[in-house]
């Protein structure tokens, strides 16, 4: 329980990494809101299982992470349910693949806006309450893709290389206060988003789902195996612990190897 009385915010809660995050943050003893898109009924049953098994408190905010108003309103309403905002977890993020020539503007303006812009604006929104308290913890999921790049990503590896940018510049801001802001760069993580790329894979090259998932890793992570949601969940919950105060500004890879090559 080493985020017992702490609370947080976990955007793109409703599926893999963001869920597994939420999750954990609860069996640690975090009050959380949960976000994202979803069927309505789910997510109830969700939200009431998670503060049943954990006893914490937790709400759900449907913010649509491409509006600003919607982000400082999931902010403010945290705010006020759980007294303050201790975590922010900028997790939400899609994925589009398309080469450059071909590659749709409104796609690139929604990565750009749920991958990038959104933790702008939750960070705004969080910073003063933070500053007010003299703690944070900001954890911006970014990924491989904000290390490196793969073709055909144009919009999500830009994104991903802005949000490790906006990591180091806000942790400057706040290093002098108890706020800090890191950065998780996971390489494939077993989730709905990998899967569907997978997926496309395979009806282009006609190919089995079983040979696309093992090409896909093969190609990018040398220990060739997925990575956990759990994993990533696990990382997350170090770097909000009280204790990891000197830990600021930095990303984090957890890619299998990715990012050695
Ligand atoms: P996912 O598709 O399983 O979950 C995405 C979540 O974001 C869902 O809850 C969805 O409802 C939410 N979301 C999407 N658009 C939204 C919007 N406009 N407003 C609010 N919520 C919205 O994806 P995932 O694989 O769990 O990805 C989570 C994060 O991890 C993303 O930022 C992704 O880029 C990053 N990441 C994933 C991998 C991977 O291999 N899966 C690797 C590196 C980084």
């Amino acid at each position: 329980m080493s985020l017992k009385g702490t609370s947080a915010i976990v955007t793109g809660s409703t599926s893999g990494i963001g869920l597994a995050i939420a999750r954990r943050l609860a069996q640690e003893g975090a009050s959380v809101m949960l976000n994202g898109f979803g069927d309505a009924k789910e997510i109830e049953a969700l939200r009431a299982s998670l503060e049943k098994e954990y006893g914490v408190k937790v709400r759900y905010s449907p913010a649509d992470m491409t509006k600003a108003a919607d982000i400082r309103g999931m902010v403010e309403e945290a705010g006020k349910a759980f007294g303050a905002v201790d975590i922010l977890v900028n997790n939400a993020g899609i994925q589009f693949v398309a080469p450059i020539e071909e590659f749709p503007e409104e796609k690139w303006d929604a990565i750009l806006a749920i991958n990038l812009s959104s933790a702008f604006h939750a960070i705004k929104a969080a910073v003063p309450g933070m500053r007010k308290r003299n703690f944070g913890r900001i954890i911006n999921i970014a990924s491989a893709h904000g290390l490196v790049a793969s073709p055909l990503k144009s919009a999500y590896v830009a994104a991903k290389h802005g949000i490790v940018g906006l990591t180091k510049a806000v942790a400057l801001e706040v290093a002098e206060e108890d706020i800090t802001v890191n950065a998780i760069c996971p390489g494939w993580v077993d989730t709905p988003l990998v899967r569907k790329q997978i997926e496309d894979r395979s009806k282009a090259n006609g190919t089995s789902i079983e040979a696309e998932t093992k090409a896909l890793i093969g190609e990018k992570q040398p220990n060739k195996r997925f990575t956990s949601p759990e994993q990533v969940a696990d990382l997350v919950a170090y770097l909000s612990r009280k204790e990891s105060s000197s830990i600021t500004g930095t990303t984090h890879s957890i890619d299998g190897g990715w990012t050695a090559w």
